[in-house]
């Protein structure tokens, strides 16, 4: 197995060199933390950045939504052409300045649904904490750009208290998703401390890592952390792969040592213009995905987040890809098309209109194979 090549300049001194536990060589996860790009100079290092790509990284650097690219991730993007589906993902553009009709701050209306500090609950048997706001890579579609990166990086598990009494109070939420921000950016023993909590809490029965460190810091993944969250099972890992290229030898492994360890996986993408709004590209992903024995869950039209229009596709485009690959993708690798409404009132499934008519009694369909048939329903008792 090849590890992808670091970018040239990121060989540099380890952190923490002259630590007293230097004998014990700092983890590969941390040292892609503390060596991330997060300024428009060092972006321009390794990459020739085109005036729009410039203007809006010095912007994502003075205000709002930073910038931030492990040198992992940055290692996939193609230098050589400005099209290349990784680097639009996470390089920032100036038409993020930008609004587009229909853009929110909060597209999904987490602020208003906010039932304690950093838990979020839509729906009546789920909620979702907010574990902290860093991440290791910041997606220029981030649906929560409105505060991740932002503020006070880590949520303490004392800070979380408030969330976890709310929890205790209302067993009616059997599932909880722990999100941010990345989770897994977490060290292991804050994360632990707060799943621990969770744990302690009867009525929760499943709990979700909801995570994008598979995808952009792979090393993560390590013996270390799984064997520290192997006593919390049943815990499922939602993962987040966009396009076939993150699929790499590293991704793949650690992908694999996740479903050793016994974490289902399911993956979410967002579906997105210019990087994978392509049938083809898609029924790459979803297979690749399937090798890895992660489920492609959901393919999720990307939240109207402020500035995000450039990268956002019509609800058409999703219906039509879709209908591509339904009946051509075995059902194991094809995720359902979701919309999660605007305001947050929750996901709805979208897709192609499979029932041409229907009478008293009788359905009729058209089929992927292009012949129609009738369903009859049983005669009434
Ligand atoms: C998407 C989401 C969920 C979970 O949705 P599922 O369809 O169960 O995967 C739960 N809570 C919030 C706030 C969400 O955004």
């Amino acid at each position: 197995m090849q590890a992808p090549e670091r970018p040239s300049s990121a060989r540099l001194v380890l952190p923490h060199a002259g630590d007293p536990d230097s004998q014990r060589r700092t983890p590969e996860w941390k040292w892609q933390l503390a060596r991330a790009v997060r300024s428009a100079r060092e972006l321009g290092e390794h990459l020739a950045l085109s005036d729009a790509e410039r203007a809006g990284a010095e912007r994502a650097e003075r205000e709002g939504f930073p910038l931030a690219i492990t040198p992992y991730y940055l290692s996939l993007v193609d230098g050589s052409d400005p099209r290349c589906p990784i680097r639009r993902q996470v390089v920032p553009h100036v038409a993020e300045r930008e609004t587009t009709r229909g853009d929110l701050v909060d597209p999904l209306g987490e602020v208003a649904h906010e039932v304690a500090p950093d838990l979020v609950q839509r729906y009546p048997d789920r909620a979702l904490v907010l574990a902290t706001d860093r991440c290791a890579v910041y997606c220029r579609f981030c649906t929560r750009s409105r505060m991740v990166g932002g503020g006070s990086g880590t949520r303490s598990v004392e800070h979380l208290s408030a969330a976890f009494e709310w929890l205790a109070g209302h067993p009616e939420v059997r599932d909880v998703i722990v999100s941010g921000g990345d989770p897994l950016t977490l060290a292991t023993d804050r994360l632990v401390a707060v799943i621990e909590r969770l744990r302690q809490i009867e009525s929760i029965e499943t709990i979700r890592l909801a995570t994008r460190v598979p995808v952009v810091l792979p090393h993560r993944i390590t013996a270390e952390l799984l064997s520290a969250l192997a006593p919390f099972h049943p815990l499922w890992v939602m993962t987040h792969f966009n396009h076939p290229k993150e699929l790499t030898p590293l991704a793949r492994a650690g992908l694999e040592r996740l479903a050793n360890a016994g974490f289902p996986v399911m993956n979410q993408s967002v579906l997105l213009r210019g990087v994978n709004d392509d049938a083809a590209v898609l029924a790459e992903l979803f297979r690749g995905l399937t090798r890895c024995r992660a489920r492609p869950y959901y393919l999720l039209q990307a939240d109207p987040a402020k500035g995000t229009g450039h990268l956002r596709t019509p609800i058409g485009a999703g219906i039509a890809i879709m209908e591509q690959l339904w009946g051509r993708l075995s059902g194991i690798a094809l995720p359902k098309l979701v919309v999660d409404t605007p305001g947050g009132f929750g996901k709805v499934p979208i897709g192609p209109d499979y029932v041409i008519e229907r009478r008293p009694g009788v359905t009729r369909f058209r089929t992927p194979r292009g012949v129609e048939v009738e369903y009859f329903d049983p005669a009434a008792e």
